[in-house]
């Protein structure tokens, strides 16, 4: 049976990575959608190779490039925030949720309406809004599959089990790509240290967040709407190797444990093949070849991110979409080369402190566009945050 995919995000490095998964069997799929941003050329061949019924970018000013592009193809083309929307109401029995930051919510927070599946690898879908887009989905009989490895090992280890019988969920992190740097030098480091990522090929974005643990603390609150566990019982490990992707702890003191090699076919091939086990095309994990397999806690002083966490799952409501929102901007600082490395963390708190003065910030996210606003309303305080502290620093 042919099933429909639209991929949203599709010219990322998650998107690719389904393409390349769903290349393998060609007439087991058909394409509805893909979408990506300024890369038209990778969208172009990508749409032109599968036959998709539409492309979207959500750059306005690139639509002419991709109109051109594919012109005379059957594949229809769209531009902007609103096109990605309509595009999620086309229907398609799986979609993958993979834009990358808080621009992924929307989109896929509407294609849960066709009660299908959506593959959720933008965490930030669950960070600034997990509570509503799981009520989403229940509302709408869809069904959420995790494609983060660490969600996804989660997920697997819990099949069959009662989350009643749940102890702990740890899960695990590379450390990035500073894990080894002296605590003093982390002021210094560059963009291109911090992309310098040890295990995984990842986008740029979680790379850095990979570097700065603010992957992982993003991962925690993912974890806490995702599975609907308490807080105090998710726990991050230090684990270089990133073979363990995450354990389950249950009552009777039993670990239950995902490994497999740090390649993301993994996940996504977990969720685009579920409830069944198909081959994948990923290396198989040699344990005696690997011998060792280390854990470490994490460093909070060296990882601020974690604590701060701790403190928007404590907080609740609107605290998951500032932290993400202030997160997003910070990088773009970073990236921007305006913000060291070690400034990040500091400005997300003091843009969460400035906003738990402006609105209540324990008050549930009650609609999609409250998310939005929330989001917006944080992003304009950390870029006046950021701007104060460089004209002081000038
Ligand atoms: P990426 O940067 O490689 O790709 C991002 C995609 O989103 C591209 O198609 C890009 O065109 C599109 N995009 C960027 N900004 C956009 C915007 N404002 N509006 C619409 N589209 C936009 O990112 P990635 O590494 O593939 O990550 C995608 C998502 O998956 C992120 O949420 C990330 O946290 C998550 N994730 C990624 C990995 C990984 O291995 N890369 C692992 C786990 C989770
Ligand atoms: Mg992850």
């Amino acid at each position: 049976m042919t099933r429909t995919v639209s991929i949203f995000g599709a010219t990322g490095s998650i998107g690719q990575n389904t393409l390349d998964l769903i290349r393998r069997d060609r007439d087991g799929y058909r394409i509805v959608v893909l979408t990506g941003g300024r890369n038209i050329a990778q969208l172009a061949a990508d749409a032109r190779e599968f036959g998709a019924e539409l492309a979207v970018t959500c750059f306005e000013d690139c639509l002419p490039d991709l109109r051109a592009a594919l012109d005379g193809t059957g594949t229809a083309v769209a531009g902007g925030d609103t096109a990605l929307i309509e595009a999620a109401d086309r229907p398609a029995d799986w979609t993958m949720s993979a834009i990358v930051g808080a621009a992924g919510l929307a989109p896929g927070f509407h294609a849960l309406r066709h009660g299908r599946t959506l593959a959720l690898a933008n965490k930030e879908s669950l960070v600034t809004a997990g509570p509503l887009l799981m009520a989403k989905a229940r509302a709408h009989g869809a069904r959420v599959l995790p494609v983060d490895s660490e969600h996804s090992a989660v997920f697997q280890a819990l099949v069959g089990e009662d989350m009643g019988a749940v102890e702990r969920i740890i899960i695990t992190a590379s450390g990035g790509a500073l894990r080894d740097w002296p605590l003093e030098r982390l002021a210094e480091a560059t963009l291109a240290d911090a992309c310098a990522h040890p295990n995984w090929e990842m986008g740029q974005r979680i790379t850095i967040d990979s570097a700065s643990m603010f992957n992982k603390a993003l991962e925690l609150i993912e974890t806490r709407e995702f599975f609907g566990i308490a807080p105090e019982k998710i726990e991050p490990v230090i684990h270089p190797q990133s073979i363990v992707h995450a354990l389950v702890g249950f009552a009777d003191g039993a670990l239950m444990a995902h490994l497999g090699a740090p390649d993301m076919r993994h996940a996504i091939g977990y969720a685009l093949h579920w409830p069944e086990r198909r081959d994948l095309p990923v290396a198989r994990v040699d344990l005696a070849r690997l011998a060792t397999l280390e854990f470490r806690a994490p460093d909070e002083a060296r990882f601020p991110a974690l604590r701060l966490a701790r403190e928007v799952m404590a907080t609740g409501g609107g605290a998951g979409a500032v932290f993400n929102a202030a997160k997003e901007i910070a990088l773009d600082h970073f990236i921007a080369g305006a913000l060291r490395f070690t400034d990040m963390a500091p400005l997300v708190e003091a843009t969460l402190d400035a906003m738990s003065r402006e609105i209540r910030l324990t008050d549930a996210m009650d609609s999609l566009e409250t998310v939005l606003q929330t989001d917006h309303l944080a992003r304009t305080r950390a870029s006046e945050l950021a701007k104060a502290r460089q004209e002081q620093t000038a």
